[in-house]
């Protein structure tokens, strides 16, 4: 693909705060955008609603923590995070990343681990000026490895809490529930989490892991357990990543999902366009995570272009980082790079994302006046219609 290169030599160390108890490192892709259009995108206030924290664990982090906790790989693992990257830059699908996206959540253990992971990913979000960020967790993922929910949520929750009062950003926290195993396991967790949504900790369901062969509707249980328990609190499902459009379908229809993650694959059907469109129901687009799980063979093939021209409204998320090599601003330049999008549009796709969060009144308000302050700035004249 035109101006993308992935390789060894271009990772960069991110300097982290003293505060911050890990080296947080990433493959980041060389862009060709200018340094201007660099600048512009960088400046525009964005909501990321599409990340796993799990799936922000650098390989150096892997490694230093299986260190520290004493944890046992696989014998045919990479030996270390250079071979790790390695491996990561050879995804053959979903499936396959899902398997080293498991294997790498093993190492964390302690709240402190949780507490850490997801700090270290709202710092490194903020330098890309994400306002408010809406992280989804995998519960399952670590009580069936025999790690207390309690132990995870309290440590995701210190992280955003952290986070809230040294950078001043608002974040989410969103319980995944995985598509792989049993729906009663989903059931169970839903149950499970009553008193941490309850103390505020938890403030969305979702649904991720592999698509194939997974039909939304099949957890339609677990999203009206969650209902019955009067939650106030907003619901999502991952939906049309791999999967045919007819799934985006499914979620709406029978989850009554408040957005879609990912989602892209609705572009095959202009009937959900329209509907997304009129429902102002938000897609969580993640570019270069479809692009390294060969969803798509090169970012050209998003549908960007038709979502603008059907009014869908989306946001634009790194989705699992550390793993697909690119933080929330790499998949506007990736996109920018691909389909060079005029500023007035890069503006409308920021505004989307702000109104498409799940944050108070006075929050949006504020988010939308930082906006407005970006156009006067890099759009001097632009004249809202
Ligand atoms: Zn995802």
């Amino acid at each position: 693909m035109v101006g993308m290169r992935l390789g060894l030599g271009d990772k960069i160390l991110y300097k982290e705060p003293r505060s911050a108890c890990f080296r947080h490192t990433a493959m980041v892709p060389k862009t060709t955008v200018d340094d201007e259009t660099r600048e512009f995108l960088k400046a525009l206030p964005k909501c990321e609603h599409h990340v796993h924290l799990e799936g922000t664990l650098s390989p150096e982090l892997l490694f230093q923590l299986v260190e520290k906790n004493n944890v046992k790989l696989p014998s045919d693992f990479p030996e270390d995070a250079v071979e790790l990257h390695k491996r990561y830059l050879q995804f053959t699908g979903l499936d396959d990343f899902l398997e080293f996206y498991y294997i790498g959540m093993s190492a964390l253990v302690t709240k402190e681990d949780f507490e850490s992971l997801a700090y270290n990913y709202f710092v490194r979000a903020h330098e890309d000026n994400v306002h408010n960020a809406e992280v989804f967790f995998d519960p399952q993922a670590h009580t069936e490895r025999g790690i207390d929910l309690e132990t995870v949520v309290e440590g995701f929750t210190a992280g955003r809490r952290r986070a809230e009062e040294t950078l001043g950003i608002t974040t989410k926290l969103i319980m995944c529930l995985l598509k792989h195993l049993p729906v009663a396991s989903s059931v169970k967790t839903v149950h499970d989490a009553h008193h941490h949504v309850q103390m505020g900790r938890i403030h969305g369901i979702g649904l991720d892991s592999s698509e194939k062969n997974n039909n939304p509707l099949k957890y339609k249980d677990v999203f009206d357990t969650a209902r019955r328990l009067n939650w106030d609190i907003k619901y999502t499902a991952h939906a049309g990543e791999e999967g045919p459009s007819h799934y985006v379908k499914e979620a709406l229809d029978h989850l009554e999902v408040d957005r879609v993650d990912h989602g892209v694959t609705s572009a095959n059907d202009p009937a959900l366009l329209e509907r997304l469109a009129k429902t102002r129901t938000l897609l969580t687009v993640c570019p270069l995570s479809n692009l390294k799980l060969r969803v798509i063979n090169d970012i050209s093939e998003l549908p960007i272009p038709k979502l603008l021209e059907a009014g869908v409204p989306f946001s634009i998320n790194g989705d699992d980082p550390a793993y697909f090599g690119g933080y929330c601003l790499d998949n506007y330049l990736v996109v920018h790079e691909h389909f060079n999008l005029d500023r007035a549009t890069w503006c409308s796709i920021a505004e989307a994302g702000i109104r498409g969060s799940w944050v108070t009144k006075t929050r949006m308000d504020e988010l939308l006046d930082h906006l407005e302050k970006v156009r006067d700035i890099y759009i001097p004249s632009y004249i809202a219609s």
